[in-house]
C-alpha cells in the first residue's frame, strides 16, 4: 500500500493547535506535549491510535513547531517548561529532532525534553546524539522480557530484546534518564510485568538511582479507532491501581506515579476557543487526514480542527479548500482536542 505523506509548514497553513494526532498540545501544566510526525516502524497490535498504517502521514517543519512553542513558552512563563515528545508514531523517525532539541535548548525556561519511544531505533549512533542534544529522559515501552511475547505484541519478527537491553544500559551510562513503560495487558503479560520490576530492581541494586531508572506501568485503553488486542478485557481504574499497590507491597517499589513525581503542574492555558460539544461551526477543509474519513479543518491561523466525515469520499481532494458547518462532537478545550462531524 502506497502511502503519502504531507508535509506540515507555515505554507501548509495547517495550524499546530486543536488536532490531537500532529503539532502541540496544551494540557493547561508546565508540559508542552509535541507531535511532529505521525510514521512509525511498528504497528502494535494494541496500539491505540493505530499507527503504523494511516493511509496518508505527516511530518511538522521543525522551525514552524519552534515559532509556535516559543509564542506558547511566552505566555506560559519562562521557567520549569518541560518539552515531552509523545507522537502518535515513532520520534526516532523524525528527521528534524536534533536539529529542534538544540533550538529549543536556546528558549528560555526549558529544563526538561523528553521523549517517548519503542526503542527499536536506537544504536549507538543515536544514542550519541540524544547525549550530545542533552535530553533529559527518555520513556521506553517495553511489554515483555521474553522474545516471542514482544515478537507478538509488536506484531514484528524482528523485535531484538536483547539489542535493546544493551541500549537501555547504554542510555544509562549517559546523564540521560531511563523510564521503562510498559503497558499492562490483564492476563497477557502479567508475569512479564513482574519480571520488568524485577529488571528495574536489579538496576536500581547496581547503583543506578531511582531518578536515573523510573517505571511507569501504563493501564491498557481501548479507543474506537484503535488497534485492539484480542479476547483482552481492559479493567477499571480501581483494579488498576489495586493491581500497583499490591506488587508494590510484593516487591517494595513505588509504581503509583503521578504529576507531581514529574514536577508537572498548572500552568495558564495558551489558547482556547471555547468551544462547547454540539456546536455548530464553520470552517475550512485545509488538509485530508490520516484516514479517508478523516480531514483536518482550519478555525482560524491558531486552530484546526479533526473532522471526520459519516463515510469515505471517493475523490477526498475534492472536499480540499471547501467551506462547510460541521457539528462539534469533542472540545476538550483545556486540551486543545477538537473533533467535528461532517455529514455529506
Ligand atoms: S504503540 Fe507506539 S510503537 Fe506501537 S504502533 Fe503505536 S505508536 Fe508505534
Amino acid at each position: 500500500m502506497s502511502v503519502s505523506i504531507i508535509n506540515v509548514d507555515e505554507k501548509s497553513k495547517i495550524p499546530l493547535y486543536g488536532v490531537d494526532f500532529i503539532g502541540v498540545i496544551d494540557r493547561g501544566t508546565n508540559v508542552i506535549e509535541v507531535k511532529p510526525i505521525t510514521l512509525c516502524n511498528l504497528k502494535c497490535k494494541y496500539c491505540f491510535v493505530s499507527a503504523g498504517s494511516y493511509d496518508t502521514d505527516f511530518i511538522v517543519d521543525p522551525n514552524y513547531l519552534l515559532k509556535k512553542i516559543r509564542n506558547m513558552v511566552e505566555i506560559k512563563g519562562h521557567h520549569k517548561i518541560e518539552i515531552h515528545f509523545a507522537p502518535y508514531g515513532e520520534i526516532l523517525l523524525y528527521p528534524g529532532l536534533f536539529d529542534l532539541i538544540k533550538e529549543l535548548w536556546n528558549i528560555k525556561g526549558i529544563e526538561i525534553i523528553s521523549l517517548q519511544t519503542n526503542g527499536l531505533l536506537l544504536n549507538e549512533d543515536v544514542i550519541k546524539q540524544l547525549e550530545e542534544t542533552k535530553v533529559t529522559r527518555i520513556n521506553i515501552s517495553l511489554n515483555s522480557l521474553n522474545q516471542e511475547k514482544a515478537n507478538f505484541l509488536c506484531n514484528c519478527e524482528n523485535y531484538n530484546i536483547e539489542k535493546l537491553l544493551n541500549n537501555i544500559l547504554l542510555l544509562l551510562s549517559t546523564q540521560i534518564d531511563v523510564l521503562i513503560a510498559p503497558v499492562w495487558f490483564p492476563g497477557e503479560n502479567d508475569d512479564d510485568i513482574e519480571e520488568i520490576i524485577k529488571y528495574v530492581l536489579k538496576l536500581r541494586n547496581k547503583g543506578f538511582s531511582e531518578k536515573k531508572i523510573q517505571i511507569g506501568i501504563q493501564k491498557y485503553l481501548i479507543y474506537k479507532t484503535g488497534r485492539k488486542l484480542k479476547k483482552i478485557r481492559p479493567k477499571g481504574w480501581d483494579f488498576f491501581y489495586k493491581q500497583l499497590s499490591m506488587l508494590e507491597k510484593k516487591f517494595k517499589i513505588k509504581l503509583k506515579l503521578g504529576p507531581q513525581d514529574f514536577g508537572i503542574h498548572k500552568r495558564k492555558v495558551v489558547a482556547s476557543l471555547n468551544l462547547q460539544k454540539n456546536d455548530r461551526i464553520k470552517l475550512t477543509i485545509i488538509s485530508k487526514g490520516r484516514w479517508k474519513r478523516e480531514y483536518i479543518g482550519k478555525l482560524n491561523n491558531n486552530f484546526g480542527i479533526k473532522v471526520l466525515l459519516n463515510y469515505p469520499i471517493p475523490q477526498p481532494e475534492k472536499l480540499l479548500g471547501k467551506e462547510i458547518e460541521a457539528k462539534v462532537i469533542k472540545a476538550n478545550y483545556k486540551d486543545n482536542i477538537l473533533t467535528a462531524y461532517f455529514s455529506i
